[in-house]
């Protein structure tokens, strides 16, 4: 990957205002984690303390994510890249309206096209509406490995849900090693580490 490419993408990003978001935001969430990953993970937006820290997935909803993938040697640190549908928080964290995912889609287009990733992991509804397919359903599609191109993807539980319902955790873990296994069958590249966390 051409550093300049990479560095140029998220300079511009960050000083993006294409949409309403941006007179609201602190700060713009590109994304966190290593940008040659072969695995990439989707959310929807930044909350509160995201907008606040400039990273997707902080406070708890990311501690579980983090724990979650650390479960199967995967880390925001080493090995994946996550990012979001919108860079830009949501007043109240309510859902990004279409239009705003519209004009932010773009943002990802130019990331995933840089990553190139063989996997991409939708967190949530809002995420696998948007790149899986506009009627997918998280209780019933979750887990389910869909082929896009060159790309697998599959949808699961957006870590904020998990924590709203906890009894689909063993639901979203049982995702987490199916991806592992996936993991283990087409990437090349991608080291599983295990660490606490
Ligand atoms: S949400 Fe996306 S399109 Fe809108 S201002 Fe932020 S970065 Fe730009």
């Amino acid at each position: 990957m051409a550093h300049g490419n990479w560095d140029n993408l998220i300079e511009q990003c960050k000083i993006c205002n294409v949409c309403d978001l941006a007179s609201t935001r602190t700060n713009v969430v590109v994304g966190v984690g290593n940008p040659k990953s072969e695995v990439m993970f989707v959310g929807e937006g930044p909350g509160e303390q995201e907008d606040l820290k400039g990273e997707p997935f902080v406070g708890r909803s990311g501690r579980l994510l983090d724990k979650m993938l650390a479960a199967v040697g995967l880390s925001r640190k080493h090995n994946i890249y996550i990012a979001n549908i919108v860079k830009c928080r949501p007043p109240n964290n309510r859902d990004p309206l279409p239009a705003e995912q519209e004009a932010c889609i773009n943002w990802l287009r130019a990331q995933t096209a840089l990553i190139r990733p063989k996997i991409i992991v939708c967190l949530g509804r809002v995420a696998a509406c948007r790149i899986i397919s506009p009627d997918f359903k998280v209780t019933k599609q979750h887990g389910q490995f869909i082929k896009k191109g060159e790309t697998l993807m599959m949808g699961t539980f957006h870590p904020a849900a998990l924590l709203r319902n906890p009894n689909q955790k063993p639901q979203a873990f049982a995702d987490f090693l199916e991806l592992r296994n996936k993991i283990n069958d087409i990437c090349t590249r991608t080291e599983l580490i295990y660490e606490d966390v």
